[in-house]
């Protein structure tokens, strides 16, 4: 019942864009960060972005929101190449996160390759496997 309504409703109206998606993000983050941080001008701009998002999603000039989305779009991709850079970074950081008891993980001073030797064994010299560097460290 409510589901057709609201399917009624919606009829002919513009809907969620990736636009409206940040939009909505964004204002989520501002009214966090307001909380958290005490400033009235950032609970402030939450409402308008809301507001905005809200009015994009219910309107009916869908040209219009379009052509704002398509606008969006290069941004877009920068966010979305800039998060999925974040996750590959956490992909790196989850086998050092779950062998740091047994290994220690070391940068070569040369080639930047990563180097993982075994913990626990005092001072040792390591030789990176790409450039033949050595180094001294501890484990
Ligand atoms: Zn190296």
């Amino acid at each position: 019942m409510f589901r057709q309504k609201l399917q009624q409703f919606m009829i002919g109206r513009y809907g969620v864009d990736q636009l409206g998606i940040f939009l909505t993000v964004t204002a989520l983050i501002c009214s966090l960060l307001a909380s958290l941080l005490g400033l009235g001008i950032l609970s402030v701009l939450a409402t308008v972005l809301l507001v905005y998002s809200i009015f994009r999603m219910y309107s009916r000039n869908t040209t219009a929101r379009y052509q704002e989305n398509q606008k969006f779009m290069p941004y877009w991709r920068k966010i979305s190449r800039f998060f999925l850079k974040i996750k590959h970074w956490f992909q790196q950081l989850q086998p050092k996160w779950r062998d740091r008891k047994t290994h220690r993980y070391f940068t070569c001073p040369t080639c930047q390759q990563t180097l993982r030797v075994p913990k626990g064994k005092g001072k040792i010299k390591i030789s990176c496997p790409k450039c033949k560097t050595e180094l001294i460290r501890k484990t």
